[in-house]
């Protein structure tokens, strides 16, 4: 599998890269140990993305010839944001590493009534950088264009309030799915426009309160069923995204 780097930056008007990003002369020089005349995949803002090939490689920087631009597009054709409230232990970084891999665009983590982990402001900026971290893994190893964002927040009305940036917002309540809802989350995927924004939102292994559900809806959410087996709080979002992959790219 050729190794992929998202350098963060815009791609150069040339056919030649160079770059002393740190972490990137680290990891080609020591971890992989590439040589002068090696490939590589360069992803740049924007989602553009080259094979390249090393011209020099020191402690000081690294030039790359930009080879070929490669045009195939690799990303759902909705920006998904998965929202999941604290979920207990280790699960963010399960929940960023699969979905990430699934095609996630951005991720918003947030404390709900029957959260039982809180994240005071320390540890949740803490938190926010491993998991950007494994967000960047997840995309090189998935060969994806785009490095998901992670964002925390410090309430539950603050995700309401941030329901406006998006196109379509969905709830997903096991309480739906146990009425036997199971129509609303297939007609708005199928529905929504190419990269239009849809936010799922998730709660935690205690679910959401019937007032939580309420709350989201008064900010234009739609509660939605995802099927009659209840899942947990980290299975769910991969679901989600594995239904919509399904129904816009392989149907
Ligand atoms: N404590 C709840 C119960 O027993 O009914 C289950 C909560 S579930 C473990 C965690 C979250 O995953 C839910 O709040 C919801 O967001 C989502 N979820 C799991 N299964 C679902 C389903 N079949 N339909 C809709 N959402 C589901």
């Amino acid at each position: 599998m050729m190794q992929r780097y998202f350098t963060k930056t815009d791609s150069p008007i040339g056919s030649v890269y160079f770059t002393t990003d740190d972490e990137m002369i680290h990891h080609m020089r020591n971890v992989m140990r590439f040589k002068e005349n090696e490939n590589v995949v360069l992803v740049f803002n924007e989602a553009i993305t080259f094979l390249s090939r090393i011209q020099s490689l020191t402690d000081e920087g690294i030039t790359f010839e930009l080879v070929e631009e490669i045009k195939k597009n690799v990303e759902l054709p909705l920006k998904v944001t998965i929202a999941s409230a604290f979920p207990k232990g280790d699960k963010l970084k399960w929940i960023t590493q699969k979905s990430t891999e699934l095609g996630a665009s951005s991720f918003a983590f947030f404390p709900s009534s029957r959260s039982v982990v809180k994240l005071d402001k320390k540890k949740a900026m803490k938190k926010k950088e491993s998991l950007e971290k494994i967000a960047m893994e997840a995309s090189e190893q998935s060969h994806r264009t785009h490095v998901p964002t992670v964002d925390f927040f410090g309430n539950f009305s603050s995700v309401c309030e941030s329901f406006k940036n998006y196109d379509k917002v969905l709830v997903a309540y096991e309480e739906s799915a146990k009425i036997g809802e199971t129509t609303k989350f297939f007609s708005v995927v199928q529905d929504m426009k190419e990269n239009e924004k849809l936010l799922l939102v998730f709660g935690p292994e205690g679910g959401f309160s019937e007032a939580e559900v309420e709350e989201m809806e008064a900010f234009l959410a739609i509660r939605v069923g995802l099927g009659p087996r209840i899942l947990r709080a980290e299975t769910a979002p991969m679901y989600a995204l594995s239904a919509i992959s399904t129904i816009r790219e392989l149907m």
